[in-house]
């Protein structure tokens, strides 16, 4: 019998039926594009036994029925081929919003089946033998089905080499095995009319694509049922090119204690939820990390609900299960306009995460244009600070700072800024807390204190009378292992001596890297650099500070300045704070002096240092030399 081929095609579809149909799945428009080649090609296999049969029953059974059947599968193979085109055409290009691009294609896809009209007029002949049971049909139809199959299969092997780079390279090659096999196998047939394995080499196709993408299982989380990650890119790519919105809700795990189950725990906890969630609305249930599920909703509705019934189940920020204590933190995004991409709402998850914002009050947390507004401009001053960096337009002002008992500017503060590509000044506070988030303040550290030695080396102040200038640390440097090496590195680099620097660090309410901290100081102290404390008066203001931390100087922030001047309780406390602070030997530095009243009241008052905009405002180098080489006079 000469459907042995196509019997085991038969079997091996079905099987790829069940597992395909058997698994949770996506419901893309890629996978329905693959359900259709899947379904053309199994009724294409059916068509060919039944065709089999039908030209075995010549004679017996009507000619035209015959023909139909056997000319039905013709067209079915042509449409296979044609489906194969159209699967490699919708992974390149999956957006066909406008309704002109959707008549335009259905108007193509007419014409690309016209010709199969040929197929049903052409005559057709059928050879069998029924001694040997050979059997196969030819003449007219037979090449029509040929040219057609074949224009297709070479137009899609053109298109994955024209198109490559717009196709992952594993699709790529699948889909061209695919087509290469086929030809082979028409080849074969065509050459050798016994042989019937056109039919089983589209099964084959269809099988490598499956195994290697279309596979529902490579999406799914197997420990917990989940899509996985993949599957959240592939969902929200497809949603995000159809202009389609939606709604997502990032649950949060904070997991505070582990006991011994350790990451299998995890896992169990995950499971456990995954089932809860699964019951919401309309839902699509993604793992993105380890502590991170993310919920998808096609219907705003649904999602609005689904909050609702969050936050009545968990109604406790700490939940325990097992050994096992973890926060659940909920960040709804109602509206995924808000962002471009699936990699770019990942981020703003991460960013109001990371950020807090807001988490603290409640633990559903809204997010709003505003948050992606932000985050945005956050990453646009990030790439700015970066190319700065990179193209030297990082600068150093400094501003003079008056010594009451010299009766000159000893010393001064060096303050930095950037420039943008434009040549606009950028001001710190619009980039240092940034730089300290991630970890940028690290180098941009470094271009600072190379440059205030740079300045120090080439301009010699000290000529002017201007003992150490200051230079302000951020907390994150100071907690880095090597900030005492690299900075002693860098003055060794510029032959400078210690006695010239001040750092200025800023009281941090974290105790994070508290040891690192007084160690990097220590290191640093022995080499010869003091110490100030700056912005006393601001958060804290822990009198500990000064005492556990070797500082030399204490710097008072403007508020707490102005505010002596105007408020009876500050008055009190600083005047405490003062004495206990000369008590210690320690100088004070009065920040944000702006009038001549301030001036002489902290004068009068026996604060040893005044920095403030009634001197000067920061000055780029040339100008403070100028300033100071007139004022020291
Ligand atoms: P800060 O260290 O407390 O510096 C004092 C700030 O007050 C400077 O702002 C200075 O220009 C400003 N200022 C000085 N006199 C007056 C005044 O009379 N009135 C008013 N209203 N303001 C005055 P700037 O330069 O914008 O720097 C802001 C902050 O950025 C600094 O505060 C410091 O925390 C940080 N920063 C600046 N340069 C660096 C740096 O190189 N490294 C690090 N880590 N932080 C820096
Ligand atoms: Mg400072
Ligand atoms: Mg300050």
């Amino acid at each position: 019998m000469n459907i042995f081929t196509q019997s085991c095609g038969l079997v091996l579809m079905m099987l790829m039926m069940y597992f395909y149909l058997s698994k949770r799945r996506l419901k893309l428009f890629s996978e329905s594009t693959y359900l259709i080649v899947f379904y053309t090609a199994f009724f294409c296999v059916l068509l060919d036994i039944m065709s089999v049969i039908a030209i075995m029953n010549i004679g017996k059974w009507n000619s035209t029925l015959i023909d139909a059947i056997a000319k039905l599968y013709l067209v079915s193979l042509t449409w296979v081929a044609l489906f194969g085109l159209l699967y490699v055409v919708h992974s390149l290009y999956s957006k066909f919003d406008t309704l002109l691009i959707r008549t335009r294609y259905m108007l193509v896809l007419l014409l690309l089946i016209l010709p199969d009209f040929g197929i049903l007029i052409a005559p057709i002949n059928y050879f069998y033998d029924p001694e040997t049971g050979i059997l196969y049909s030819y003449g007219p139809a037979t090449i029509i089905t040929y040219l057609i199959a074949l224009t297709f299969i070479i137009s899609t092997f053109v298109l994955t080499i024209v198109k490559a780079s717009h196709l992952t390279s594993r699709k790529a090659y699948a889909i061209r095995a695919w087509m290469i096999i086929w030809i082979f196998a028409a080849l074969i047939q065509y050459f050798n009319n016994k042989l019937l394995i056109v039919s089983f080499a589209t099964v084959i196709g269809i099988l490598i694509l499956y195994l290697n993408f279309e596979n529902p299982e490579f999406n799914l989380d197997h420990v917990t049922g989940m899509f996985n990650q993949n599957a959240y890119y592939l969902a929200t790519t497809e949603l995000y090119n159809h202009n389609m919105e939606f709604s997502v809700i990032s649950i949060i795990f904070d997991i505070r204690f582990e006991g011994i189950i350790q990451e299998e725990g995890k896992d169990i906890l995950m499971s456990q939820m995954a089932k809860y969630f699964f019951f919401l609305p309309g839902v699509e249930v993604f793992k993105i990390t380890d502590q991170q599920v993310l919920l998808l909703f096609k219907n705003k509705e649904n999602a609005a609900n689904s909050v609702q019934i969050l936050n009545d189940t968990f109604d406790s920020t700490l939940s325990k299960y097992g050994d096992i204590i973890y926060y659940t933190k909920f960040i709804y995004v109602p509206d995924s306009t808000v962002v471009t991409s699936g990699k770019e709402l990942l981020n703003l998850i991460q960013y109001v995460r990371v950020n807090n914002i807001g988490l603290f009050r409640n633990r559903f947390y809204t997010v709003n244009n505003n948050d992606a507004f932000r985050m945005n401009s956050e990453n646009s001053m990030e790439q700015e600070l970066e190319d700065a960096m990179n193209s030297d337009r990082v600068v150093v002002y400094f501003q003079p700072i008056y010594s009451t008992v010299l009766g000159r500017f000893s010393s001064a503060e060096a303050l930095v800024r950037i420039y943008d590509k434009e040549g606009n000044l950028i001001p710190p506070d619009s980039f240092i807390h940034l730089a300290e988030n991630n970890g940028m303040i690290l180098r941009l550290g470094e271009i600072v204190f190379e440059k205030v030695c740079e300045f120090i080396k080439y301009e010699s102040p000290e000529q002017y009378g201007l003992d150490y200038i200051e230079v302000n640390l951020s907390i994150v440097q100071c907690i880095y292992k090597h900030l005492a090496s690299n900075f002693i590195r860098i003055m060794k680099k510029y032959d400078i001596n210690p006695r010239h620097i001040n750092f200025e660090i800023t009281e941090s309410a974290s105790l994070r890297g508290r040891d690192t901290l007084i160690k990097n100081m220590n290191t640093l102290i022995n080499y010869g650099v003091k110490f100030s404390l700056d912005d006393f008066g601001t958060g804290q203001s822990n009198l500990n500070y000064i005492v556990d931390f070797p500082f030399s100087i204490i710097k008072f922030d403007k508020n707490m300045t102005n505010s002596y001047f105007d408020n009876k309780k500050a008055k009190y406390i600083m005047d405490t704070a003062m004495r206990m602070i000369k008590g210690l030997g320690l100088e004070i530095v009065s920040e944000g002096v702006e009038s001549i009243e301030q001036f002489t009241a902290l004068k009068d008052l026996d604060i040893g240092h005044i920095q403030g905009y009634y001197f000067s405002r920061p000055l780029l180098s040339d100008d403070f030399i100028k300033f100071i080489k007139e004022n020291n006079a």
